[in-house]
């Protein structure tokens, strides 16, 4: 069995490789080879072998010459057979040892095959991957083009993958948007001041209402609840100030990236906001001509840091239920996913879960009855 981790790199992946291979070794008695850098890793070792039988020994010779650690140090091995130590004290350590890339190339049919004409060559039998939508769609073309089982699983801190109400990486990132707007409201408060922050999400607005719940942010804006247009932005801002009539002295604003605006901006939306905002506020005859707005764009900041215990123990439940799928000969190739708090495997292709929408717009109505307006 092989692992990889891809695309944007999350908290709670190497949490996920340690699972993993512990499983491996100390549950299962199977070897689990690692992949350096994602699919890039695959598509660089399988052209490194090419069709030459002298290769292929030379790439498992190396293999089994430099396991673990000093495969890993090894910047140009691809592959690596993990060992127990290999694993060791990385438990909570944001990004992923084994590394994470994007594979153009992995976009192509027949660089696909290639990797699958390795993986045959090399009889690893299953491949975990681990990462976002993108990295799991290239996953589901695996499972869909070769015999391999193919288990993907969700790591991504923008939580836009619909078929799970939680992705690896989720639990951190909202951690530390919660510990950023604890930091914010302190210069919020001192100055009163409106701060605009803008969280990361792509389409989704996942990330930016789960932290406005736990922060208690006064204001959330996701692309969910439609693009922003003028007289909306102006709505808001009236929102704010008449919060500041009735004696509230500053307020925290999450927009999350994936929002539109009409027309259509090329600016971040925290920057098209506080422009908004504070030409309003300014205003003639406007009663807080001094209210200042500050936006910050977030950024990596949420992607990075140690994780949290709950998704080093969504980690450790999603490796379990990857290894028991793999080792189940009837079981389908598909992804784990955490629906109504168990921990299953989704069968490639039946990813929806219509209810995370209607749990979405719940979660807006109580943020919103819980801010004090
Ligand atoms: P994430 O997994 O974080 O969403 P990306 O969308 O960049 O990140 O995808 C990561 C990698 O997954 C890509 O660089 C590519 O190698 C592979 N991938 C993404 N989409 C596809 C696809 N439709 N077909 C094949 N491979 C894909």
């Amino acid at each position: 069995m092989a692992v990889l981790c891809s695309g944007g790199d999350a908290p709670g992946m190497n949490a996920f490789l340690r699972a993993v291979v512990r499983l491996g070794l100390n549950r299962h008695h199977r070897p689990v080879y690692g992949i350096r850098d994602g699919y890039r890793g695959l598509v660089r070792a399988a052209r490194q072998v090419g069709g030459d039988g002298e290769a292929l020994i030379g790439l498992c010779q190396d293999i089994e010459r430099q396991v673990g650690n000093r495969g890993l140090i090894d910047a140009q091995q691809c592959i690596i057979q993990m060992d127990h130590a290999s694993v060791s004290g990385i438990m909570g350590k944001g990004g992923t040892i084994l590394g994470s890339a994007r594979c153009l190339e992995f976009h192509k049919p027949q660089v696909r095959r290639e990797v699958i004409d390795l993986l045959e060559k090399l009889q690893i039998g299953g491949l975990i991957v681990c990462g976002g939508d993108g990295s799991l769609s290239g996953a589901r073309l695996l499972a869909q083009e070769s015999n391999l089982r193919i288990i993907g699983v969700p790591a991504t801190i923008d939580n836009d993958l619909q078929f799970t109400e939680m992705s690896l990486g989720v639990d951190t990132a909202v951690h530390t948007l919660v510990w950023a707007v604890d930091h914010f409201i302190d210069t919020a408060r001192s100055h009163r001041r409106v701060m605009v922050l803008e969280t990361m999400g792509r389409e989704s607005g996942d990330l930016a209402r789960m932290a406005a719940l736990a922060s208690g942010a006064e204001m959330v804006i996701t692309p969910e609840s439609g693009p922003m247009t003028e007289p909306r932005m102006r709505e808001l801002a009236q929102r704010i100030e008449g919060a500041m009539t009735r004696g509230r002295g500053h307020a925290i604003v999450l927009i999350a990236e994936g929002v539109k605006f009409e027309p259509a901006q090329n600016r971040n939306g925290a920057y098209v906001l506080r422009d908004a905002f504070q030409s309003y506020f300014g205003r003639e005859g406007a009663p807080f001509p001094d209210l200042e707005v500050r936006p910050s764009v977030l950024g990596h900041l949420q992607r990075g840091g140690h994780a949290t215990p709950g998704d080093c123990i969504l980690a450790a439940r999603f490796a379990e239920e990857a290894w028991k799928s793999l080792l189940d000969p009837q079981a389908k190739s598909g992804i784990t996913a955490l629906r109504y708090n168990k921990v299953e495997i989704v069968p490639f292709g039946c990813e929806d879960l219509p209810e995370r929408a209607v749990h979405s717009r719940a979660m807006d109505t109580l943020h919103d009855d819980l801010a004090n307006w």
